[in-house]
């Protein structure tokens, strides 16, 4: 009890730090509006900047609760779902931003597997890790996601060409609010939330998540669930 109590409390107050940040930045902002003598172009980009603080409140506390939920949440719907067909989904709604990034996206899905998965969680899996390898990929830049087989498990790889992790990071990019880089990913909306979102997520459908990473060549996570098996099951 103690244990979950304190952690409570780290994540309420880590939540609250995280959360003061761009309301600081909002009302520095509004207050230099307020007071200076201020031309309109300024105002225009000081308006600017706090509709995107608002935007970063807003991505951050929807991750909140959809990490809250996941960590609530016992149960759902199960169901049995072949892997590639919400591959392709990710693939299609990210297709935009990584034009814009520059990065390409590669699909390799031939090895298909069953699996039985909690509704929308594999998307969200997906999405979280798809848009990392963009976010954190360089101009040119690469992002596979293939699919594998190994015995009774199935293998997801999202592989990127990226800025990668420093070693001493890795092992703590599953933890709320930790970013290696926080300027960059602040720049693209992030809040260190995704990961600890995923991996939640991974568990709860009885999977694994890991990843290799090498500073300045990419990162390579690779998600696996056990298959479901058709004829045993
Ligand atoms: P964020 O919202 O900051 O992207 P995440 O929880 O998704 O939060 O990721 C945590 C941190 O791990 C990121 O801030 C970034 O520094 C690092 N990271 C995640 N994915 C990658 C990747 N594919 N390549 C390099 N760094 C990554």
């Amino acid at each position: 009890l103690q244990t979950s109590e304190n952690k409570r409390r780290q994540f309420v107050s880590d939540a609250s730090h995280e959360l003061k940040t761009p309301l600081a930045s909002i009302k520095l902002l509004t207050d230099s509006i307020l007071q200076n003598d201020v031309d309109m172009p300024t105002v225009r980009e000081f308006v600017g900047d706090i509709g995107r603080e608002a935007d970063r409140l807003n991505t951050m506390s929807q991750k909140l609760l959809s990490l809250s939920r996941v960590e609530s949440q016992q149960d759902g719907d199960c169901e049995i779902i072949y892997l590639s067909p919400t591959l392709q989904r990710v693939a299609r709604m990210l297709r935009g931003i990584a034009e814009k990034s520059q990065v390409s996206i590669e699909l390799d899905l031939k090895n298909d597997s069953p699996v039985l998965f909690l509704e929308d969680d594999l998307y969200q899996i997906a999405f979280n890790l798809a848009e990392n390898g963009i976010k954190y990929n360089v101009p040119g830049g690469k992002l596979s996601i293939s699919l594998s087989r190994e015995e009774d498990n199935a293998i997801i790889r999202f592989s990127d060409t990226g800025v990668g992790i420093p070693e001493d990071a890795v092992a703590h990019v599953f933890e709320r609010f930790y970013r290696v880089d926080k300027a960059r990913s602040r720049n693209s909306g992030g809040s260190g939330l995704g990961l600890a979102i995923v991996r939640n997520l991974v568990e709860r459908n009885q999977g694994r998540i890991h990843v290799e990473s090498a500073v300045g060549q990419g990162s390579v996570f690779t998600v696996t669930f056990p298959v479901f098996d058709m004829e045993e099951e």
